[in-house]
């Protein structure tokens, strides 16, 4: 089996019966690029950029993000780049940015509600990623926590304003869906987005009301919980509505079986770890859609994790 990855890696991930799924890596170093190609991955599904914020002692300004920008499309040669801008708060904390303390930080302050309050950090990141997107490469911008319409609403606005100075091309905007309010409302935000990113991390820690880091509740933060994977059906449905297309970057599609049960949901593109690319395209390479699809309506009739993981046995 680990032989047949090896040769199948740099194929793309279509099942038996045709059905392609874009597979891409979760990467946020240009110098981490070349070996996530290798590894097999067809783009960058999910820059994260807090990356760049933290270890130091105070924000990259305009130019040093634009250089790391720029080094990422670089090494990835023309194929996609997916940009996340800011998601600090929550797990992520920045301690020069002096943020309030906050009870709950996983529920206050964090993504696009701190973007939108401080200009300071989100217009410098945004206009370096207009001017790297003059380079004509394809580049995509993606917002974090978004709950509600209005918050897109502003975000492009602001978007839009830096695009027209900088005299920069119209790029893909895309939001994770990582709240159950933006799954939920996913037939509505669709029309106003070009695509959407499931953070399935965030999106099964608020579905079923787990800290993500929780030391003895986190290991039942199944993301293959069959409430979170309506909501992610409830997201592909909203967005067909609309024809924009749906990834998942969070761990869960870097797992054979979730990938499988993803692609049968309708997702169509997923971004993971580089080390788990192989796998994923071979489980998908030996599947058929048809049947993928069958089992994600079994799944989502299961009333647990423990049930849906059981389908697995159902797998080829
Ligand atoms: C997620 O929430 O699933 C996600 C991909 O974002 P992060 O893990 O960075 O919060
Ligand atoms: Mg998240």
């Amino acid at each position: 089996r680990k032989e047949r990855e090896e040769a199948e890696r740099s194929l793309p991930a279509e099942t038996r019966d045709g059905h392609r799924v874009e597979v891409a890596a979760n990467v946020n170093r240009p110098d981490q690029v070349a070996a996530a190609i290798a590894s097999g991955a067809e783009g960058v599904g999910l820059m994260r950029t807090e990356f760049l914020f933290l270890e130091r002692d105070d924000s990259p300004d305009e130019a040093e993000q634009l250089a790391t920008y720029q080094g990422m499309l670089q090494a990835l040669e023309g194929r996609p780049l997916i940009v996340r801008t800011l998601d600090i708060g929550g797990d992520k904390q920045v301690p020069y940015l002096n943020l309030p303390h906050e009870e709950n930080p996983f529920l206050g302050m964090r993504g696009a509600r701190l973007l939108l309050r401080r200009r300071d950090l989100l217009e410098p990141q945004l206009r370096a990623l207009y001017r790297a997107a003059r380079g004509g490469q394809p580049l995509s911008i993606m917002f974090p926590m978004i709950t509600s319409l209005k918050e897109i609403t502003r975000l492009k606005g602001l978007c839009e304003g830096i695009r027209r100075e900088l005299d920069a091309p119209v790029v893909p905007i895309g939001i994770m869906v990582e709240v159950p309010a933006a799954a939920t409302l996913a037939d509505k935000l669709a029309e106003h987005v070009d695509f959407f990113s499931i953070g399935t991390n965030d999106l099964t820690q608020y579905a079923l009301a787990i800290d993500r880091q929780h030391p003895e509740l986190a290991a039942e933060a199944d993301s293959l919980h069959p409430a979170v994977l309506r909501l992610i059906h409830q997201t592909v449905q909203g967005a067909a509505l609309h024809g924009r297309w749906v990834g998942v970057c969070g761990g869960i599609a870097g797992d054979p079986f979730g990938a499988a049960l993803l692609t049968g949901l309708g997702v169509n593109e997923l971004s993971m770890s580089p080390r788990d690319v192989a796998s994923v395209k071979a489980r998908l390479r030996g599947s058929d859609f048809a049947k993928l699809a069958a089992l994600a309506q079994q799944a989502l009739d299961c009333d647990s994790a423990e049930e849906v993981r059981a389908l697995q046995s159902l797998l080829s």
